[in-house]
């Protein structure tokens, strides 16, 4: 087990981060990894790194916070925060997140609280997310199990139980099985995507169009210069990186008013500490008209609202109906992990990585480009075993993209 949790947090730090020697990395943990954060920051300073500084979080105090503090903190961000995120990201650190958290965590919140200090520390720290969005500095999301939530993805078992089953779970999403090879194994894994990518990014696709039957009636413009990416990104100084582990999707944009009809969540998504589940929108000229959700949704409008571009959408992802995390059917409650298990679509801001040249543009040319800009970012799986998608290509001839909820090109 222990071995297993240290080469996990290895490939965090040499595939995903890739920290170089000489780097800062900052390190966001809960505290209830701490073993598993101490873990990665040994990793990063076995790899030469400079120093490392961990900021931690704890679901309870955050929910405490949410319920009790000032009306007013909600809408403010402290100088220390902006500092610690802005002149990091400048000064060229590497970022490593790990993410694990009750998926309830903040259930009887108030929306407007979240959605408040959602962009309150959009604003505040525009500079780290830009980073982040334009492969600036490297950066890597990876989860390991917390009780509250192993409880939610295993009902009925002990905690223990439920934990080591979370473990294996999050284990083989990330090609560990205790040989030591992960490294080989993602490389390889890597390499695979990037050949189905280059075959998306020949076929220049002009639309997508989504049909299945929970009702999903979707067509989706791309950018004339789109690109599709997957895995790894490259920063200006020349640092791969891969920004999720685990990573199945290859993606892209949309153009931003070039989506219409209605799409159909096909899994329940957590949107910030809230379960949102069986829900729709009506989209028309990209902009989402309607949202209907049986749960939460109050929280998935909130989401929606955070500014006025949140409504549009930012990403196309595409993750085969028949791929390893999907074949574990194991409801996550966690968008790294669930995403990947699922085509899926994200409302909020696109990557610049979509585009051709997008990584030097600054907002203002990337939005004139077509590419959302907003304060979100929600990925939500509409994925299904019988999703058929229909590209049409510019120069008008239809492919068959998605038969049957996995690819057929
Ligand atoms: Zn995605
Ligand atoms: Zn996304």
């Amino acid at each position: 087990m222990l071995e297993k949790m240290n080469e996990y947090a290895r490939l965090l730090v040499e595939v995903g981060a890739n920290v170089q020697k000489g780097q800062t990395l900052l390190l966001a943990s809960p505290i209830e990894c701490a073993q598993f954060a101490r873990m990665c920051a040994s990793a990063a300073y076995g790899a030469g790194c400079r120093d490392v500084e961990v900021i931690w979080s704890d679901d309870a105090l955050s929910r405490e916070r949410f319920l009790r503090a000032d009306n007013a903190v909600f809408d403010e961000v402290p100088e220390w925060s902006r500092r610690l995120y802005n002149d990091s990201a400048e000064s060229g650190a590497a970022f490593l997140a790990i993410s694990a958290r009750d998926p309830e965590a903040l259930k009887g919140v108030d929306p407007d609280r979240i959605k408040r200090s959602q962009l309150a520390r959009f604003n505040a720290l525009e500079p780290f997310y830009s980073a982040q969005m334009n492969n600036v500095v490297p950066w890597t999301i990876g989860s390991v199990p917390i009780p509250s939530w192993a409880r939610k993805v295993f009902p009925g078992y002990h905690d223990r139980e439920a934990m080591d089953r979370l473990w294996d779970a999050i284990f083989e999403t990330v090609r560990i099985n205790g040989d030591g090879r992960a490294v080989e194994r993602w490389h390889e894994h890597l390499d695979i995507m990037a050949a189905r990518t280059k075959k998306l990014n020949e076929l220049h696709f002009k639309t997508l169009h989504y049909t299945n039957s929970l009702g999903t009636d979707l067509t989706i413009e791309l950018p004339k210069d789109h690109l599709w990416a997957s895995g790894g990104a490259t920063t200006p100084k020349g640092q791969f990186f891969v920004a999720n582990m685990p990573t199945e999707e290859i993606f892209t944009a949309p153009l931003k008013t070039g989506v219409n009809g209605v799409v159909y969540a096909a899994l329940p998504l957590v949107v910030n500490g809230n379960v949102t589940d069986k829900f729709h929108f009506v989209v028309k000229d990209g902009k989402i008209v309607e949202a209907h959700a049986e749960t939460g949704e109050e929280f998935l409008k909130a989401a929606i609202t955070v500014d006025e571009n949140a409504s549009y959408f930012g990403e196309v992802a595409l993750v085969p109906y028949d791929s390893p995390i999907s074949n574990q059917n194991i409801l996550y409650y966690n968008t790294l992990f669930d995403e990947n298990a699922r085509c899926h679509l994200a409302f909020g801001r696109a990557y610049s990585e979509c585009i051709e040249g997008g990584e030097s543009m600054t907002n203002e040319e990337l939005e004139a480009h077509g590419l959302n800009q907003s304060a979100a970012h929600n990925d939500f799986m509409i994925g299904t075993a019988d999703l058929s998608i229909v590209g049409t290509t510019v120069g008008g001839e239809e492919i068959p993209v998605f038969v049957n909820g996995n690819f057929a090109i």
